[in-house]
Formats: structure tokens, sequence, C-alpha cells
């Protein structure tokens, strides 16, 4: 995991973090991940939480920047620790991973977590088969000799529904479609039934048809291997077909969690009624227009006091513009998977009134 280059970094934790679920197998408890320009400190995530148990998917949305890949990175200790700072709590199946020896990580990477990337042509090498780019880790896992881990590559390409796998694992990525190389990557990463699947914008680069089938497929193996999954995606048409819960991310926080279902019915936060009233598919008539959110997400290096999401919200003037302006909301602290809560300063009856007219 990460150090830091000018703050302290805690060392890892003993006991359980404050707060953890006790069923959580992923528990992300006070995470900051701050990265160190020269223009000054980047406060991509600042201070999130949440729990997720094995089996279910967290869908984590938000616009680019809201710190959702970034909280993921600091799962997999892929940080630069030269330039990062990553302080809080990540507990996985009870282990305590900021802090933890970068060999450590490594094992845990590929084996018991794995990541989908959204490109999969940077993901894979040109120069190696596909094949042996599936097989690979597994040997590197498990042992396995050659062939026994051809067999596994042949295997896990069948499972995500390439054809004639036994050919065409000698295939390399060139000579595979889009479609196909994002398969393939998914054989990849599950090749050592990861218990954690981190899936970052796992279709957009997809046409629609190939985008469900790719999101069958990754319920399907949850399924299979139990896998607990965490899928980024700025597409909350994606989350609401296939994860569980909800986190809804703005300017490295958490502005929004809970039961997926819940939280597109009923949503509590401008932000998270700005996200669906720009996406057609969940507000109803598909010909109706969008409404964009105003404005751009603040700056990083310098979050507006307060509500960081008070500059394009449209509703200060009913919670108090001096509090949005000066007070920060806070999460209920429910972090545990089904906890729901919204970080604004609006009471559940102006929330409901404002819905309600708009
Ligand atoms: Fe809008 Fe204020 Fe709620 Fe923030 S706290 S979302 S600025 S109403």
């Amino acid at each position: 995991m990460t150090s830091s280059s000018t703050e302290p970094t805690p060392a890892a934790a003993p006991g359980p973090p404050p707060g953890a679920g006790d069923d959580a197998f992923l528990s992300v408890r006070d995470l900051y991940v701050h990265f160190h320009t020269e223009d000054g400190t980047v406060k991509a995530v600042d201070g999130l939480s949440f729990d997720l148990p094995r089996g279910r998917t967290l869908g984590i949305v938000g616009e680019s920047g809201s710190g959702k890949s970034v909280t993921n990175l600091a799962v997999l200790g892929l940080h630069d620790p030269r330039h990062t700072t990553v302080r809080g709590h990540i507990r996985l199946a009870g282990q305590e991973l900021t802090g933890a020896p970068e060999r450590t990580l490594e094992k845990l990477r590929g084996n018991t977590m794995a990541m989908i990337f959204q490109d999969s042509l940077t993901a894979l090498s040109p120069y190696y088969t596909v094949g042996r780019q599936i097989a690979e880790p597994y040997r590197k896992h498990t042992g396995a000799s050659r062939r026994e881990a051809r067999r596994r590559a042949v295997e896990m390409l069948a499972k995500v529904g390439i054809p004639e796998a036994g050919r065409r694992v000698d295939d390399y990525p060139h000579q595979f479609s889009g479609g196909m190389r994002q398969r393939a990557m998914i054989a990849m990463a599950l090749v050592n039934n990861p218990d954690l699947l981190i899936a970052d914008e796992p279709t957009t680069a997809l046409d629609v048809t190939v985008q469900a089938q790719i999101l069958d497929l990754l319920q399907d193996l949850q399924r299979e291997f139990g896998s607990a999954i965490i899928l980024i995606t700025h597409d909350l048409g994606v989350v609401a077909e296939v994860a569980d819960d909800l986190l809804v991310m703005y300017a490295g926080r958490a502005v929004e969690r809970g039961p997926v279902r819940e939280v597109l019915r009923e949503p509590r936060h401008p932000y998270t009624w700005g996200l669906l009233d720009s996406m057609p598919r969940l507000t109803g008539a598909p010909d109706a227009p969008l409404t964009p959110i105003p404005g751009a997400p603040p700056s990083l290096l310098s979050p507006p006091a307060g509500c960081p999401f008070h500059p394009r919200c449209a509703f200060t003037a009913e919670a108090g513009p001096d509090r949005c302006a000066g007070e920060r909301p806070s999460l209920p602290p429910e972090p545990s998977a089904g906890g729901r809560g919204a970080a604004c300063h609006l009471t559940a009856e102006q929330r409901r009134n404002l819905r309600r007219s708009r």
C-alpha cells in the first residue's frame, strides 16, 4: 500500500477498524487518498467509509474525478507511495491492507482480489497470446505446470463465452474483437477465483448488446464463485441492472448510499437527483429532455467549504445558503451494506416536497 511523502501515514491497525461491519468482507473506514502535486495537495478521496459482504455487488457512481477509481486503486494498493498519502482503514477478510507490505498486496492481487479495467487493449499485452496472459497468473499463484495452466486458460475462455476456446487460446489480443478482449480480460481476472472483483467501467467501450452479455456474465460468475464485486461506473442504468447496493460519490466523498432499488426509487441527495435527471433510461419517457447538472465538479486542490456540491446545487435556499456553504453535511453512520443515508442538510420533509414539485 502507500506511504506518505508529506503527511504521516499511520501504521497498519492491529485490530478491527472502528465501526467495521461484522459480516463485511471488505470494510473501508475513513479513507483519505491525497496526491501531492506541484500545485498542491489533491484530495481525491476525503473520508470515505463503506462495507461490502461476500456475494454482493456494490455500484459506485459519480462524475469523472469523484474518487471512484482512486478508491479502488487504494484497495488494490496500486497508488505510487512517492506521491500519494493513503490514510484510514481498508480491511479485507479481516486483514488490514493500509500500510501492508507490497509483497503482501502483490500476493492478494490477482488471487484474493482482481480488477477488470475499462480498456482491455491496455490491460492485455499485445506481445503475448491471450492464453498465456490468462495462464501466467494461475501458474504464479498455484504453482501449476504449463500444461495445467494452459488447460485452465482454455477452461476460463470457454466459461466467459469465447467460442472454440481450445483454438483461440493461442490468438493474440489484436485477433480478438473488442467484446472478446473484454471477456478475455474477465477470464484473466477470474482465473484464480478472486473473492473480490473490482470492475472499472467494464462495459463503457462496448456496444449495447455486448454490454448486456458482459453484465450477465459477471452476474453468472458471481453466482458461481460467490465473489464480492465493486462496479465502478458513471452509468446508473448499468448499476440498476446488476448492483445490490449503491454508493454515490462527489468530490471524493460519499454523498448517498443504500440498496440500489431504494436509492433509484427515492433518491435523497440533490446530486443523485441530478444524475437521474440526466439519464433518459431511468426517468420515464424515453424522449424526455435530458437535464444536465449545471456547472462542473470542483477542483480537488481547493474543494469548496461546507457541502462540496453547494456551488451547483439548486436547493441551497431551502436548506439554508449559509449552512450549505459553511457546514459540511455528514452521511449518517451506517456504512454497512444496505445502510441508507444522504449527506445533505435538507430535512426529509423538504426533500419529499422538492421531489414532488419537480
Ligand atoms: Fe444542496 Fe445544501 Fe444539500 Fe449540499 S447540503 S446538497 S448544497 S441542499
